[in-house]
């Protein structure tokens, strides 16, 4: 073929290798995926709930949370600071606002179905109250009140009011220490012989969220109240049993002298499991926790930390391995299983006795400090 014909059939060739080329792809919608999780509910269906106390925990770890439930919502929030309510308000969506003066109107709102109380210790119990009095279920933070005697008065009060209590251990839905318990119910550490857990921080006085942990009269109790609570509770949920008797240690320090900082105890557990456990508002932060069983040993280290958590297992004769999870949002798993208790009408897993028994296994705590003997713990 010479050249001028070549030139002529150029354009000819051209449109036959066109014509072998495979279709252009186009945009097309593909049938829903298998989801990893529960699906999100649309807004309309999502329970609603009031954040009372807009204080560090609420604006830094419970707040932004909400952008990762699937079944909650944020519907208020509650604050003693009109102008600070109006700002959250908006950077978060929230539609109403209430100041502790107004707090009762939020009966006539039915878009608030959960009050969340994240206010200092010693007003769990009366805004639980009057939280239940406008007819709404309640999430309380940890220590569900400053005394037994408060709590027991709280699910009496959920009780009679026929509404959820619901004490907020954000560790009991979380995924690590989920796993932790999986493995310790399954048998992989075998009978279980001792736990042990840390938990601690040092507290600052001069910052607001740490002001009033110093005193008595607002906070209930020190380090073992704020801090040591993670371990007392992890003790009971990774044994699955209650604590018989407390032995302990305590200190305070001349710095914040109405509260307790250094402790040291020791639980006898219903079926004679040991568990040793420390708190203390003056060591470096610490949050760390050990099963040791027959068969093999579990340790979590940070246990309860906001953001990371690490978990390390050992069976017998053999070299302690990491146990890779994902991390998941501990505070929005704590919101949707509320949620989903409010639109299940079922129990939680944490209800207010959870809370209860907490504080008196703290109390039995405090009474072997002061008579230096074993102390029995009360019955719920
Ligand atoms: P903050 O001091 O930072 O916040 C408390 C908020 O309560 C204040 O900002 C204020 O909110 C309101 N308030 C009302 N009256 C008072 C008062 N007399 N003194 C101080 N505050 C008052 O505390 P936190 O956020 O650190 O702790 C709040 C609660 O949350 C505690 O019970 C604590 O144990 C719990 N918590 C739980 C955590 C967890 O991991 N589960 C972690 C941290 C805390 P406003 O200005 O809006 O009125």
């Amino acid at each position: 073929m010479d050249r001028r014909t070549l030139l002529a059939a150029a354009p000819v060739l051209a449109a036959g290798a066109a014509a072998a080329q495979p279709a252009a792809p186009a945009l097309v919608g593909r049938p829903m995926p298998k989801l990893e999780a529960e699906p999100f509910l649309p807004p309309e269906r999502r329970v609603g709930f009031a954040v009372v106390g807009l204080g560090k925990f609420a604006l830094n770890q419970i707040l932004p949370a909400f952008g990762a439930c699937r079944k909650a919502r944020l519907a208020a929030v509650v604050s003693g600071d009109a102008g600070k309510a109006r700002r959250v308000a908006a950077q978060h969506g929230a539609p109403a606002t209430y100041s502790y003066d107004s707090f009762e109107e939020v009966a006539r709102n039915p878009e608030v179905q959960v009050v969340y109380v994240i206010l200092p210790n010693i007003f769990h119990r009366p805004f639980t109250e009057r939280a239940l009095a406008a007819g709404k279920h309640v999430l309380c933070e940890k220590p569900l009140a400053t005394t037994s005697a408060d709590a027991r008065a709280m699910i009496a009060a959920a009780r009679a009011a026929g509404r959820l209590l619901m004490t907020a251990y954000r560790a009991q839905y979380e995924g690590f220490n989920r796993e932790a318990i999986r493995r310790v119910r399954e048998g992989e550490l075998g009978p279980l012989r001792l736990i042990t857990s840390d938990h601690g921080r040092p507290v600052k006085p001069e910052e607001p969220a740490d002001e009033w942990r110093i005193r008595k009269a607002i906070a209930g109790g020190g380090s073992l109240h704020d801090v040591g609570i993670y371990a007392v509770n992890a003790m009971r949920y990774l044994s699955g049993e209650e604590p018989a008797e407390a032995l302990a240690t305590m200190t305070t320090d001349p710095r914040f002298p109405e509260v307790e900082d250094r402790v040291t105890w020791q639980f006898r557990m219903a079926s004679g499991l040991l568990t040793q456990g420390s708190t203390s508002y003056s060591y470096r932060e610490t949050k760390r926790l050990s099963v040791l069983g027959e068969k093999a040993t579990l340790r979590m280290d940070p246990a309860t930390d906001y953001d990371l958590r690490r978990m390390w297992i050992a069976p017998e004769g053999e070299t302690e391995t990491e146990v890779l999870l994902p991390l998941r949002n501990q505070f929005a798993a704590m919101m949707d299983h509320m949620a989903g208790c409010v639109l299940d009408g079922t129990a939680p897993r944490t209800p207010g006795e959870e809370g209860l028994r907490d504080l008196l296994a703290i109390e039995a705590i405090h009474e072997s400090a002061r008579s230096g003997t074993w102390a029995r713990v009360a019955a719920i």
